[in-house]
């Protein structure tokens, strides 16, 4: 079967680029031009574990090939996908112009049945208007041809986004018709072999909010932990116990309670947004999404704060390191990643940072180009600490889980980590002369600690260098 898929980004690649490897012919369209030539010379425009093996692989086996010419990529398309961006408009709804587009190209070019697959995010009711401007387009051509629309969000995740379609926990088809489901079958057959009830159709508009649902409800129980660690670092208790033990219940599961400075990324802000105002289109107030939202602006403000406090509200002339951009490990995305946020927070502030991030460093440097003098980006973590005031830890990537303290400690101008992952011992830097500040664990910390930075350990209160 012939596959197109429209849009090189995310999960339009790797939606391609898995199809091609059980066999299917794809095509992949694109329209921008950088990442085209990018794919035609063999690269990935986007940084995925595993990508870049399979592209070439598929490539090879001539299964794989990339366009921009919308003609050549859906002649003889059994299953057309639209995977193109829906960001978000100013005013927090889901930006349908891409979609709207592709549709209308669609309806002007398409000649033969297919089946047109929405992976894009889309508001509820999107596939209708999908179809209404592929049908109203084949109409004034006066072409009798059988298209269906389909909706099939996506559930990856970067940074294990080809393990996680390969080998999916479900699939989510909404359909309006028996061929529909008759093909969508054949077409994920190789996907499901190990328990064929992973494939769900349901109406499309379940399917479609269905996506919604999921993200908002991730990002509710994160923001839940992260209101949590608040209260935790004000009575002291210690969040990541909380997290174990509340993990074991069955009826909870140990996933997505790690607290944090907030969640990113290119899908949950602007879902949870999206979902808040079909709501208020609808007159369904969604409280507890209404609350997500701002529970989480509070808590990217908590993290910045409990810098901007330890140095008593006074950041010019310091020199932060951090550690991490992305807005989770595996990927080079850093759309809405709390990195940026609190960068710009402490720049504002009038401190200067010194980065590294393992992938995401030229995505950040695109977003933050304003700050080009006050911004330093380092090619090894090491380097990024020298002769700093403190460390900031942003995104747990596995080479930052066991630093070399000693070395830290060598070249940080003094021993003060902030640990916005809870990924380092709370126990273990103190001793070794840290002031350490994580998320949550049960300490509130003042601005006379920072006082104490000439020798901490000659404090009596040895647990004081710890948050
Ligand atoms: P992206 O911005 O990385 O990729 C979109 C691509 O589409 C871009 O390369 C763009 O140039 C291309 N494009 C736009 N218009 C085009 C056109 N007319 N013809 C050809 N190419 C065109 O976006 P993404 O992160 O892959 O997300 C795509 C959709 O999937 C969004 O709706 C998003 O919400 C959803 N989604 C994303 C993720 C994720 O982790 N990134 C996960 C699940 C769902």
């Amino acid at each position: 079967m012939n596959v197109t898929v429209i849009g090189a980004g995310y999960v339009g690649l790797v939606t391609g680029v898995c199809l091609s490897d059980v066999g299917f012919n794809v095509t992949i369209l694109e329209n921008d031009t950088r990442k085209l030539d990018m794919l035609n010379n063999g690269e990935s425009p986007i940084y995925e574990p595993g990508i870049k093996e399979l592209m070439e692989r598929n490539v090879g086996h001539e299964r794989l090939c990339f366009t921009n010419n919308i003609g050549k990529a859906t002649t003889d398309a059994n299953f057309i996908f639209i995977a193109v961006g829906t960001p978000e408009n100013e005013d927090g709804s889901a930006d349908l112009t891409y979609v709207k587009e592709v549709s209308n190209s669609l309806g002007k070019i398409l000649t033969n049945n297919c089946i047109v697959v929405v992976k894009s995010t889309v508001p509820v009711g999107s596939c209708d208007i999908v179809e209404s401007i592929i049908f109203e387009e084949l109409n004034s051509r006066n072409l009798n041809i059988s298209v269906d629309i389909v909706s099939n969000p996506e559930f990856l995740k970067e940074g294990s986004a080809i393990s996680d379609f390969l080998k999916p926990d479900r699939i989510v088809v909404g359909v309006n018709s028996d061929r529909s489901i008759k093909e969508i079958r054949k077409l994920y057959a190789p996907f499901i072999r190990d328990d064929p009830g992973k494939l769900l159709f349901m109406k499309r508009k379940s399917s479609e909010m269905t996506k919604y649902a999921s993200n908002s409800m991730l990002a509710t129980r994160i923001t839940f932990m992260n209101e949590l660690s608040q209260l935790c670092d004000v009575v002291g208790a210690d969040i990541n116990e909380i997290r174990i033990g509340m993990g074991k219940d069955s009826r909870i599961g140990k996933s997505f309670l790690f607290a944090g400075p907030g969640y990113g990324g290119s899908c949950f802000p602007k879902d949870v947004k999206a979902l808040m105002r079909t709501g208020r289109e609808n007159n369904v107030p969604m409280e507890l999404v209404n609350a997500t939202e701002r529970a989480n602006f509070k808590q990217i403000d908590y993290a910045f704060n409990k810098v901007y406090s330890f140095y008593k509200n006074d950041l010019a002339n310091k020199k932060i390191a951090i550690w991490g951009l992305s807005f989770k490990p595996g990927t080079d995305d850093i759309r809405e990643a709390p990195s940026l946020k609190i960068s710009k927070k402490l720049l504002d502030h009038g401190a200067s940072l010194k980065v590294h991030d393992p992938k995401a460093m030229n995505n950040f440097k695109k977003n933050l180009s304003d700050y080009e003098n006050e911004i330093k980006y380092l090619d090894e973590a090491y380097d990024a600490l020298n002769d700093c005031d403190a460390l900031i830890l942003l995104t747990e990537w596995k080479e930052y889980q066991k630093p070399n303290w000693n070395k830290v400690s060598k070249l940080l101008k003094n021993k003060v980590v902030f640990d916005f992952r809870n990924q380092y011992s709370n126990e273990e830097l103190p001793k070794l002369g840290y002031f350490y500040f994580g998320i949550g664990l049960g300490t509130t910390e003042t601005g006379e600690i920072s006082d104490k930075l000439i020798n901490p350990m000659s404090s009596k209160n040895n647990s004081l260098p710890i948050s």
